[in-house]
Order: C-alpha cells, then structure tokens, then sequence
C-alpha cells in the first residue's frame, strides 16, 4: 500500500506542474493556443492582453480567466506583480514581438514568441539579451521543430536512409487579402518572406542540419491592386550549405502554394505535403531499409500547440533550454534580411 501512495503522491506532484501564461495579442494565433492548451499537460492560461476590452472579457469567460487578469497594451508591465502568469505567448503583429519580449523579461516573464521572432537583428539580439538578464526563457514558436511527421523526416536523413542528400526544393505561399497588416512593411519587416517563407527556410536549416554558406534570390510583384507597394509579392532564393546541398524555396503572397518540401537523397526521396500546416502532415519517402512510407499525422488543429507551450513549461521546470531559443530566430532573421539583400531590397 505504501508503494501505492507513494505512487500516487509522484503522479500528483507530475501533474501540479502546470505554468500559468499571459496570451498577448488576441488574434488568429491566439485562437490556437487558447483552443490548444485545453487539452495541454503543463501549460493553462492565466491571462489575457489585449486592446479591445470587450473581446478580451468574451475570450476570458471562455476560458476561465478572472477578468482581474486582464490587461492592456497600456497596463501590460503590471503582469510583474501577478504570480499567476509566469510566461507570456507574444501573437502580436511582427514588428511588436521584440518590445513585448522585453517588457515581458523586465517584469519577471518566461517568453514564448511568434515566428518570425521580430523584424530587425537588432531587435533580436535585444530580445535575447533582455531575457538572458533576466534569467527567464526565451523560446521562438516554430511548430514544425516540434510536429511528429518534420520530425520523422528529419530522424530519416539523419539515419542516412536517403543517403547522401543532394537537394530541397520547399514552398510556401498564399493569396493574401487586401487590408491585412502583413502587407505594412513597418508592422510585418516584409512580405511572404518573414510570414510564410520563413517555414521553408527553416525547414532547410532543420534537415540539413547545417547553416548556409551562401544564397541567392530574386522577387517580384506581377498584381498592381495595391496590396504590394511596400512588401514584396513572390520571392524565390536559393541556398548552398557547407556539405554542397543546394536549396531552392520559393512563398508568395499572389499565388496558393500550400507548404510542402523534397528532399532528393543518393538513396532515395522524402516528401512531405502540408508540412507546414495545422494539421495533416503527409510524409511520403522511398528511402533505403524499408517500404515505401506513406504517412499522415493524425494530429488535429489546435494539436501543434500545446507541444510547444508544454515544451517551455517543460523547460522552465527542468532549467533547460529550448529546442527553439532565441538564437535560432535569430539566424532565420539574418538569413532573411541577407537573402532580402541578395534581392536587391533596400
Ligand atoms: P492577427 O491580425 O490575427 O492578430 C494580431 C493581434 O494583434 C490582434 O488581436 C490585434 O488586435 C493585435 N494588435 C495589436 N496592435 C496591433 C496593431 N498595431 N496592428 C494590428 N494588430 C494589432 O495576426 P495573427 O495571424 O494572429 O499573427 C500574429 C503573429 O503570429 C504574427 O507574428 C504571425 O507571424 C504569427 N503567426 C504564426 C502562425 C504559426 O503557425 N505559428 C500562424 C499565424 C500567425
């Protein structure tokens, strides 16, 4: 019986581990989490920021937040003195993250923050050195470094089933409306690029496992309707890492080109469609070892989510980094700005 109680005190103290977050920014991306974290191990929402009172009492009805757990853009730095939120999820416009990651640090807050991670390098090294004086985590929201099927396909390549990898063709791209504030340069740091794009940048990071060493690219904008004149529209660049792989990716803001990567190996090829999606991740490789693999994650939106937020609980109780700090927003943030560069983009 002791061995039972014991047993039961262990699960207990499992399950109380739960860290409390403030979800700023109560858009589209917020919907996710807050549908997500109801099904979470570790993580709840304890609070809410936002600027439109009424919808942030709606939201917080909803998921049981104590309207005293409200704040505003405004009133945002008193979460210090509130011990029911230990993190914050940033899911505000791009060019936002960077001064709500800091404010966040100063008063005490672990960080979970949206791709792209901000607009600038300068804001990015700011992000992490404000949380690193802070000793709080900082950790960028990439779904993918967490979702079954991206990661399969990574453990693939790197059991040399698709041998010596050659190429990566990726995509990433949708028809945007008009309106939006991804198509003000000033709130989003750019296009396609830093919205959606950067899912195949980072993808070729991830299954190469390697940085890369040069680039190349070339965007355009072909629908004068005033949607693109201030970010690009189509963007295609190509990468060389240091192994010799060759990358080439393409996003678009004109034109549906739901996410998907190729990855072209002396032993085979590993596909994945809807890679970068909610849900629905299909991997097709023919790869040496094996049968043919022919699998989709049975996974369902909100389900990407709480694999994140539990993943930095996880780390917040354990003293662990990460597997998406800062830095790595950080590199897709100077690889973008180069490859914006290599464009021609002032
Ligand atoms: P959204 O427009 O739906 O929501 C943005 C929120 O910010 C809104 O609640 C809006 O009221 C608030 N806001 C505060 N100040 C604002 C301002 N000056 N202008 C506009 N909105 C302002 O946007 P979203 O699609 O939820 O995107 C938010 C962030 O999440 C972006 O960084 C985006 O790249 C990221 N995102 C990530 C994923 C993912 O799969 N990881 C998907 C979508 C968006």
């Amino acid at each position: 019986m002791a061995g039972v109680s014991a047993a039961a005190s262990i699960l207990s103290a499992e399950t109380d581990r739960s860290i409390g977050y403030c979800v700023v920014g109560l858009g589209r991306i917020a919907g996710h989490y807050l549908a997500g974290m109801k099904t979470a191990k570790y993580s709840r929402v304890t609070a809410l920021v936002s600027g439109h009172r009424d919808k942030a009492e709606r939201i917080a009805a909803e998921n049981q937040v104590p309207a005293s757990n409200i704040y505003s853009y405004d009133n945002y730095d008193a979460i210090a003195g509130n011990k029911a939120i230990d993190a914050v999820i940033i899911c505000l416009p791009n060019s936002m993250h960077a001064e709500y990651t800091i404010r966040a640090a100063r008063a005490g807050k672990h960080v979970l923050c949206e791709k792209p991670m901000c607009t600038t390098v300068a804001d990015g090294e700011a992000m992490i050195d404000a949380c690193r004086k802070a000793s709080k985590k900082l950790m960028i929201a990439y779904r993918c470094h967490y979702e079954p099927m991206n990661l399969r396909a990574v453990q693939l390549i790197r059991e040399g089933r698709a041998g010596t990898i050659h190429t990566i063709e990726s995509a990433n791209g949708f028809n945007i409306q008009p309106g939006e504030w991804r198509l003000n340069r000033k709130l989003a740091g750019g296009g396609p690029m830093m919205d959606v794009g950067i899912y195949s940048l980072n993808a070729c990071r991830y299954l190469t496992g390697e940085e890369p060493a040069s680039w190349t690219g070339q965007m355009s904008a072909m629908d004068h309707d005033g949607r693109f004149n201030e970010v690009e529209e189509d963007l295609v660049w190509s990468m060389k890492f240091p192994s010799g792989v060759l990358a080439t990716c393409q996003t678009s803001y004109g034109v549906n080109m739901p996410g998907w990567f190729r990855v072209r190996g002396t032993k085979g090829v590993i596909e994945m469609s809807a890679a970068f999606g909610y849900q629905g991740q299909h991997l097709m490789a023919r790869v040496a070892g094996g049968a043919p693999i022919d699998e989709t994650s049975p996974l369902r939106d909100p389900g990407h989510f709480p694999l994140e937020t539990d993943h930095l609980a996880e780390c917040i109780f354990d003293g662990k980094e990460p597997k998406s700090p800062g830095e790595e927003g950080l590199r897709d943030m100077r690889l973008m700005m180069d490859i914006y560069r290599a464009c021609g983009r002032a």
